[in-house]
Protein backbone atom coordinates (compact mmCIF):
# COMPACT_ATOMS: atom_id res chain seq x y z
CA UNK A 1 0.00 0.00 0.00
CA UNK A 2 1.42 3.03 -0.63
CA UNK A 3 0.80 5.59 2.42
CA UNK A 4 3.11 8.72 0.81
CA UNK A 5 0.89 11.39 -0.77
CA UNK A 6 2.18 14.83 -1.80
CA UNK A 7 -0.45 16.76 -3.99
CA UNK A 8 -0.37 19.38 -6.17
CA UNK A 9 -1.36 22.78 -5.23
CA UNK A 10 -3.88 21.21 -1.78
CA UNK A 11 -5.61 24.51 -1.73
CA UNK A 12 -7.70 22.72 1.65
CA UNK A 13 -4.42 22.80 3.06
CA UNK A 14 -3.13 26.04 1.81
CA UNK A 15 -6.46 27.97 3.47
CA UNK A 16 -6.95 25.88 6.16
CA UNK A 17 -4.38 28.05 7.98
CA UNK A 18 -6.05 30.82 7.81
CA UNK A 19 -9.83 29.24 8.49
CA UNK A 20 -10.53 31.17 11.13
CA UNK A 21 -9.76 34.81 10.07
CA UNK A 22 -11.57 34.06 6.67
CA UNK A 23 -14.58 32.88 8.18
CA UNK A 24 -14.50 36.41 10.42
CA UNK A 25 -14.33 38.12 7.57
CA UNK A 26 -16.80 36.21 5.40
CA UNK A 27 -19.13 36.70 8.24
CA UNK A 28 -18.44 40.09 8.68
CA UNK A 29 -19.64 40.62 4.52
CA UNK A 30 -22.79 38.51 4.92
CA UNK A 31 -23.37 40.67 7.58
CA UNK A 32 -22.97 44.04 5.80
CA UNK A 33 -25.44 43.19 3.05
CA UNK A 34 -23.11 45.33 0.99
CA UNK A 35 -21.24 42.75 -1.54
CA UNK A 36 -19.76 45.48 -4.15
CA UNK A 37 -18.57 48.67 -4.73
CA UNK A 38 -17.77 48.61 -0.81
CA UNK A 39 -15.55 49.35 1.57
CA UNK A 40 -13.32 46.06 1.65
CA UNK A 41 -12.81 46.25 -2.29
CA UNK A 42 -11.50 50.26 -1.36
CA UNK A 43 -9.12 48.94 1.42
CA UNK A 44 -7.75 46.25 -0.64
CA UNK A 45 -6.85 48.06 -3.64
CA UNK A 46 -5.58 50.67 -1.20
CA UNK A 47 -3.31 48.03 0.51
CA UNK A 48 -2.51 46.53 -2.74
CA UNK A 49 -1.24 49.82 -4.15
CA UNK A 50 1.11 50.47 -1.26
CA UNK A 51 2.49 46.76 -1.38
CA UNK A 52 2.84 47.73 -4.96
CA UNK A 53 4.71 50.94 -4.63
CA UNK A 54 2.06 52.82 -7.04
CA UNK A 55 -0.43 55.13 -7.06
CA UNK A 56 -3.54 53.65 -8.28
CA UNK A 57 -4.42 49.52 -8.07
CA UNK A 58 -8.16 48.64 -9.08
CA UNK A 59 -9.76 45.59 -8.52
CA UNK A 60 -11.83 43.41 -11.09
CA UNK A 61 -12.55 40.38 -11.95
CA UNK A 62 -10.12 38.07 -12.56
CA UNK A 63 -6.56 38.23 -14.34
CA UNK A 64 -7.78 37.76 -18.08
CA UNK A 65 -9.94 40.84 -17.92
CA UNK A 66 -7.04 42.43 -15.90
CA UNK A 67 -4.95 42.31 -19.11
CA UNK A 68 -7.83 43.10 -21.28
CA UNK A 69 -8.79 46.35 -19.52
CA UNK A 70 -5.38 47.52 -19.82
CA UNK A 71 -5.31 46.71 -23.65
CA UNK A 72 -8.81 48.29 -24.13
CA UNK A 73 -8.15 51.50 -21.81
CA UNK A 74 -5.10 51.87 -23.97
CA UNK A 75 -7.37 51.58 -26.87
CA UNK A 76 -9.84 53.86 -25.44
CA UNK A 77 -7.46 56.40 -24.89
CA UNK A 78 -6.48 56.64 -28.69
CA UNK A 79 -2.77 55.41 -27.70
CA UNK A 80 -3.16 52.18 -29.54
CA UNK A 81 -5.78 51.38 -32.49
CA UNK A 82 -7.12 47.97 -33.38
CA UNK A 83 -4.13 46.29 -35.32
CA UNK A 84 -2.01 47.31 -33.18
CA UNK A 85 1.29 44.63 -32.78
CA UNK A 86 2.48 43.81 -29.04
CA UNK A 87 4.90 41.46 -28.09
CA UNK A 88 4.30 38.97 -26.25
CA UNK A 89 6.88 35.44 -24.93
CA UNK A 90 5.40 32.69 -27.04
CA UNK A 91 5.05 30.36 -23.99
CA UNK A 92 3.20 31.75 -21.76
CA UNK A 93 0.35 30.78 -20.16
CA UNK A 94 -2.69 31.22 -23.40
CA UNK A 95 -4.37 33.99 -20.74
CA UNK A 96 -2.10 36.71 -21.77
CA UNK A 97 -2.22 35.56 -25.84
CA UNK A 98 -5.63 36.11 -25.74
CA UNK A 99 -6.32 39.42 -23.72
CA UNK A 100 -4.33 40.40 -27.02
CA UNK A 101 -6.70 39.09 -29.21
CA UNK A 102 -9.96 39.99 -27.15
CA UNK A 103 -8.58 43.90 -27.62
CA UNK A 104 -8.55 43.78 -31.73
CA UNK A 105 -4.84 43.98 -31.17
CA UNK A 106 -1.98 41.47 -32.94
CA UNK A 107 -0.03 38.98 -30.85
CA UNK A 108 3.66 38.73 -31.62
CA UNK A 109 4.98 35.90 -29.89
CA UNK A 110 8.74 36.09 -29.11
CA UNK A 111 10.83 33.09 -28.22
CA UNK A 112 11.60 32.76 -24.07
CA UNK A 113 15.30 31.87 -23.43
CA UNK A 114 15.73 28.00 -22.32
CA UNK A 115 17.84 29.19 -19.19
CA UNK A 116 15.16 31.66 -17.40
CA UNK A 117 11.59 30.16 -19.88
CA UNK A 118 10.93 34.62 -19.68
CA UNK A 119 11.67 36.39 -23.03
CA UNK A 120 14.58 36.16 -24.82
CA UNK A 121 15.73 39.62 -24.62
CA UNK A 122 18.02 39.03 -27.98
CA UNK A 123 14.47 37.83 -30.43
CA UNK A 124 12.58 40.52 -29.30
CA UNK A 125 13.98 43.65 -31.10
CA UNK A 126 14.26 41.76 -34.88
CA UNK A 127 9.85 41.51 -33.92
CA UNK A 128 9.46 45.58 -33.59
CA UNK A 129 7.73 47.01 -36.33
CA UNK A 130 6.63 50.65 -36.96
CA UNK A 131 3.16 49.09 -35.41
CA UNK A 132 4.35 47.81 -31.92
CA UNK A 133 2.82 49.61 -29.44
CA UNK A 134 3.82 47.58 -26.53
CA UNK A 135 5.55 44.77 -24.72
CA UNK A 136 3.40 42.36 -22.50
CA UNK A 137 5.89 41.09 -19.80
CA UNK A 138 5.33 37.89 -18.21
CA UNK A 139 6.72 37.21 -15.01
CA UNK A 140 6.55 33.06 -15.63
CA UNK A 141 6.66 30.81 -12.64
CA UNK A 142 7.55 33.73 -10.68
CA UNK A 143 10.85 34.57 -11.84
CA UNK A 144 10.91 38.58 -12.41
CA UNK A 145 11.44 38.96 -16.51
CA UNK A 146 13.34 42.49 -16.43
CA UNK A 147 16.68 44.12 -17.00
CA UNK A 148 18.88 47.14 -18.19
CA UNK A 149 19.02 46.52 -21.42
CA UNK A 150 15.46 45.55 -21.48
CA UNK A 151 14.22 48.75 -19.72
CA UNK A 152 16.47 50.60 -22.49
CA UNK A 153 14.86 48.77 -25.33
CA UNK A 154 11.36 50.04 -24.13
CA UNK A 155 12.49 53.55 -23.72
CA UNK A 156 14.44 53.24 -27.09
CA UNK A 157 11.53 52.48 -29.39
CA UNK A 158 8.80 54.22 -27.10
CA UNK A 159 6.62 51.14 -25.93
CA UNK A 160 4.37 50.46 -23.16
CA UNK A 161 5.79 48.34 -20.63
CA UNK A 162 2.31 46.09 -19.75
CA UNK A 163 3.34 42.96 -16.87
CA UNK A 164 1.37 40.12 -16.40
CA UNK A 165 2.21 39.56 -12.47
CA UNK A 166 -0.20 36.61 -12.56
CA UNK A 167 2.49 34.12 -11.35
CA UNK A 168 4.89 36.91 -9.43
CA UNK A 169 3.45 38.86 -6.56
CA UNK A 170 5.76 39.67 -4.17
CA UNK A 171 8.81 39.34 -6.46
CA UNK A 172 11.18 42.28 -6.33
CA UNK A 173 13.72 44.07 -8.94
CA UNK A 174 16.49 46.22 -7.69
CA UNK A 175 13.97 46.90 -4.69
CA UNK A 176 10.89 47.30 -7.09
CA UNK A 177 7.89 44.91 -6.72
CA UNK A 178 6.42 43.22 -9.89
CA UNK A 179 3.51 45.39 -10.77
CA UNK A 180 5.52 48.41 -10.52
CA UNK A 181 7.87 47.84 -12.87
CA UNK A 182 6.30 48.95 -16.27
CA UNK A 183 3.53 51.71 -17.38
CA UNK A 184 0.50 49.08 -16.09
CA UNK A 185 0.48 45.33 -14.82
CA UNK A 186 -2.26 42.97 -14.50
CA UNK A 187 -2.93 40.37 -11.21
CA UNK A 188 -4.66 37.47 -10.61
CA UNK A 189 -5.87 36.19 -7.34
CA UNK A 190 -7.13 33.17 -9.11
CA UNK A 191 -6.41 29.95 -5.96
CA UNK A 192 -3.75 29.00 -6.71
CA UNK A 193 -1.81 31.70 -7.51
CA UNK A 194 0.68 33.11 -4.54
CA UNK A 195 -1.53 35.39 -3.23
CA UNK A 196 -4.91 33.63 -3.87
CA UNK A 197 -8.36 34.27 -3.56
CA UNK A 198 -11.41 31.44 -2.57
CA UNK A 199 -12.81 32.43 -5.97
CA UNK A 200 -11.72 34.41 -9.23
CA UNK A 201 -10.63 37.96 -8.72
CA UNK A 202 -7.93 40.08 -10.64
CA UNK A 203 -6.29 43.48 -10.25
CA UNK A 204 -4.60 46.09 -12.41
CA UNK A 205 -2.04 48.70 -11.09
CA UNK A 206 -0.59 51.67 -12.53
CA UNK A 207 0.73 55.28 -11.98
CA UNK A 208 -1.34 56.67 -14.69
CA UNK A 209 -4.17 58.44 -13.48
CA UNK A 210 -6.05 58.37 -16.76
CA UNK A 211 -5.22 55.00 -17.60
CA UNK A 212 -6.78 54.04 -13.92
CA UNK A 213 -9.98 56.22 -14.54
CA UNK A 214 -10.81 54.67 -17.90
CA UNK A 215 -9.78 51.05 -16.75
CA UNK A 216 -12.62 51.71 -13.71
CA UNK A 217 -15.22 52.69 -16.26
CA UNK A 218 -14.44 50.34 -18.57
CA UNK A 219 -14.70 47.56 -16.15
CA UNK A 220 -18.51 48.70 -14.75
CA UNK A 221 -20.25 49.34 -17.97
CA UNK A 222 -18.08 52.25 -19.23
CA UNK A 223 -19.82 54.00 -16.66
CA UNK A 224 -18.52 56.58 -13.82
CA UNK A 225 -21.74 58.12 -13.03
CA UNK A 226 -24.45 55.71 -12.63
CA UNK A 227 -26.19 55.06 -16.10
CA UNK A 228 -24.01 57.41 -18.18
CA UNK A 229 -22.27 55.39 -20.44
CA UNK A 230 -18.96 57.29 -21.84
CA UNK A 231 -17.57 54.06 -22.88
CA UNK A 232 -18.88 50.30 -24.19
CA UNK A 233 -17.59 48.94 -21.34
CA UNK A 234 -17.75 45.34 -19.20
CA UNK A 235 -18.99 44.02 -16.13
CA UNK A 236 -16.02 42.66 -14.78
CA UNK A 237 -15.78 43.75 -10.56
CA UNK A 238 -14.14 42.21 -7.51
CA UNK A 239 -16.55 40.87 -5.55
CA UNK A 240 -16.44 42.61 -1.19
CA UNK A 241 -15.81 38.92 -0.39
CA UNK A 242 -13.20 37.87 -2.17
CA UNK A 243 -11.50 41.51 -1.45
CA UNK A 244 -12.17 40.15 2.56
CA UNK A 245 -10.26 36.94 1.74
CA UNK A 246 -7.52 38.92 0.16
CA UNK A 247 -7.01 41.58 2.90
CA UNK A 248 -6.53 38.70 5.02
CA UNK A 249 -4.01 36.80 2.91
CA UNK A 250 -1.69 39.29 1.92
CA UNK A 251 -0.55 40.05 5.76
CA UNK A 252 0.85 36.55 5.28
CA UNK A 253 2.14 36.38 1.59
CA UNK A 254 5.49 37.93 2.05
CA UNK A 255 6.22 34.93 4.86
CA UNK A 256 4.56 32.53 2.28
CA UNK A 257 7.10 33.84 -0.41
CA UNK A 258 10.16 32.95 2.02
CA UNK A 259 9.14 29.62 2.65
CA UNK A 260 8.45 28.81 -0.89
CA UNK A 261 12.12 30.31 -1.33
CA UNK A 262 13.18 27.64 1.47
CA UNK A 263 11.47 24.77 -0.53
CA UNK A 264 12.90 25.88 -3.83
CA UNK A 265 16.73 25.41 -2.03
CA UNK A 266 16.03 22.33 -0.81
CA UNK A 267 14.77 20.93 -4.24
CA UNK A 268 17.60 23.01 -5.66
CA UNK A 269 20.22 21.15 -3.19
CA UNK A 270 19.17 18.09 -3.21
CA UNK A 271 17.72 16.95 -6.68
CA UNK A 272 20.56 15.39 -8.45
CA UNK A 273 20.22 13.35 -11.83
CA UNK A 274 21.31 13.25 -15.31
CA UNK A 275 18.39 13.02 -16.60
CA UNK A 276 16.97 16.40 -15.14
CA UNK A 277 17.71 20.46 -15.70
CA UNK A 278 16.83 22.35 -12.42
CA UNK A 279 15.51 25.84 -12.82
CA UNK A 280 19.02 28.21 -13.18
CA UNK A 281 19.15 31.05 -10.73
CA UNK A 282 20.55 34.07 -11.49
CA UNK A 283 22.85 35.12 -8.57
CA UNK A 284 23.44 38.96 -9.75
CA UNK A 285 20.03 38.83 -8.92
CA UNK A 286 19.10 39.11 -4.97
CA UNK A 287 16.58 35.96 -4.17
CA UNK A 288 13.71 38.51 -3.79
CA UNK A 289 13.37 38.59 -7.63
CA UNK A 290 11.98 34.91 -7.71
CA UNK A 291 9.02 33.63 -5.60
CA UNK A 292 8.90 29.88 -6.89
CA UNK A 293 5.18 30.52 -7.79
CA UNK A 294 5.96 26.78 -9.63
CA UNK A 295 9.00 24.51 -9.52
CA UNK A 296 9.92 23.75 -13.30
CA UNK A 297 12.20 21.19 -13.44
CA UNK A 298 12.86 19.80 -17.45
CA UNK A 299 13.58 16.05 -18.56
CA UNK A 300 13.48 14.53 -22.34
CA UNK A 301 11.82 11.83 -20.22
CA UNK A 302 9.47 13.98 -18.69
CA UNK A 303 6.35 11.70 -19.32
CA UNK A 304 7.89 8.72 -18.08
CA UNK A 305 9.15 10.63 -15.07
CA UNK A 306 5.35 11.84 -14.49
CA UNK A 307 4.43 8.42 -14.63
CA UNK A 308 7.19 7.44 -11.95
CA UNK A 309 6.71 9.97 -9.90
CA UNK A 310 2.58 9.23 -9.50
CA UNK A 311 3.46 5.86 -9.08
CA UNK A 312 5.15 7.26 -6.05
CA UNK A 313 2.09 9.02 -4.79
CA UNK A 314 4.10 12.67 -6.03
CA UNK A 315 1.37 14.36 -7.63
CA UNK A 316 3.07 16.33 -10.70
CA UNK A 317 1.35 19.00 -13.21
CA UNK A 318 2.75 20.57 -16.67
CA UNK A 319 2.89 23.94 -17.31
CA UNK A 320 1.64 24.08 -20.09
CA UNK A 321 1.23 20.58 -21.96
CA UNK A 322 0.40 23.02 -25.55
CA UNK A 323 1.84 26.04 -26.57
CA UNK A 324 -0.38 28.54 -27.21
CA UNK A 325 0.46 28.96 -31.17
CA UNK A 326 -0.16 25.42 -31.39
CA UNK A 327 -3.72 25.54 -30.23
CA UNK A 328 -7.08 25.05 -31.75
CA UNK A 329 -7.96 28.21 -30.73
CA UNK A 330 -5.30 30.71 -32.76
CA UNK A 331 -5.07 29.75 -36.09
CA UNK A 332 -3.71 32.77 -36.49
CA UNK A 333 -0.40 31.11 -35.59
CA UNK A 334 -0.82 28.16 -37.95
CA UNK A 335 2.57 27.45 -39.84
CA UNK A 336 5.01 29.30 -37.04
CA UNK A 337 7.30 27.49 -35.68
CA UNK A 338 8.98 28.18 -32.24
CA UNK A 339 11.42 25.16 -31.80
CA UNK A 340 12.57 26.91 -27.89
CA UNK A 341 8.85 27.00 -27.00
CA UNK A 342 8.11 23.30 -28.44
CA UNK A 343 11.25 21.95 -26.38
CA UNK A 344 9.47 23.48 -23.07
CA UNK A 345 6.32 22.52 -23.81
CA UNK A 346 7.33 18.57 -24.56
CA UNK A 347 9.99 18.75 -21.41
CA UNK A 348 8.61 20.93 -18.02
CA UNK A 349 7.41 19.40 -15.29
CA UNK A 350 6.02 21.42 -12.15
CA UNK A 351 7.17 19.83 -8.79
CA UNK A 352 4.57 20.34 -5.67
CA UNK A 353 5.58 23.63 -4.09
CA UNK A 354 2.75 24.45 -1.57
CA UNK A 355 3.43 26.89 1.66
CA UNK A 356 1.60 23.88 3.32
CA UNK A 357 4.74 21.67 2.62
CA UNK A 358 7.78 20.81 4.84
CA UNK A 359 11.42 20.63 4.32
CA UNK A 360 10.94 17.07 4.92
CA UNK A 361 8.30 16.51 2.51
CA UNK A 362 10.63 17.84 -0.11
CA UNK A 363 13.17 15.64 1.08
CA UNK A 364 11.28 12.74 0.53
CA UNK A 365 10.17 13.96 -3.05
CA UNK A 366 14.03 14.52 -3.64
CA UNK A 367 14.63 11.14 -2.45
CA UNK A 368 11.83 9.66 -5.04
CA UNK A 369 13.26 11.59 -8.37
CA UNK A 370 16.72 10.51 -7.66
CA UNK A 371 15.71 7.48 -7.79
CA UNK A 372 14.24 7.90 -11.07
C1 LIG B 1 -3.42 32.75 -14.13
C2 LIG B 1 -2.85 33.55 -15.23
C3 LIG B 1 -3.60 34.49 -15.96
C4 LIG B 1 -5.09 34.61 -15.86
O1 LIG B 1 -5.63 34.81 -14.63
P1 LIG B 1 -7.17 34.43 -14.33
O2 LIG B 1 -7.41 35.09 -13.04
O3 LIG B 1 -7.26 32.95 -14.29
O4 LIG B 1 -8.00 35.01 -15.45
C5 LIG B 1 -2.96 35.28 -16.88
N1 LIG B 1 -1.65 35.14 -17.12
C6 LIG B 1 -0.89 34.24 -16.48
C7 LIG B 1 0.55 34.17 -16.79
C8 LIG B 1 -1.46 33.41 -15.53
O5 LIG B 1 -0.70 32.50 -14.91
Amino acid sequence: MNIFMIKFSDLQSINKRYAEELKRAANEVIDSGWYLFGDRVRQFEDSLAAYTGVSYALGVGNGLDALRLILLAYIEKGEFNKGDEVIVPANTYIATILSIFHAGLVPVLVEPSLSSYNLDFKQIEPKITPKTKAIVLVHLYGRVCWDHQMKELVQRFGLKLIEDNAQAFGAEWEGVKTGALGDAAAFSFFPTKNLGALGDAGAITTNDRELASMVRMLSNYGSSEKYQNKVKGFNSRMDEIQAAFLQVKLRYVDKENQWRRQLASCYLDNILHENIILPKIDHVLDNKSHVWHLFVIRSSQRDLLKQFLSSKGVQTQIHYPVPPHLQEACPEFSGLSFPVTEQIHREVLSLPLDPGLSVEDIREVCAIINGF
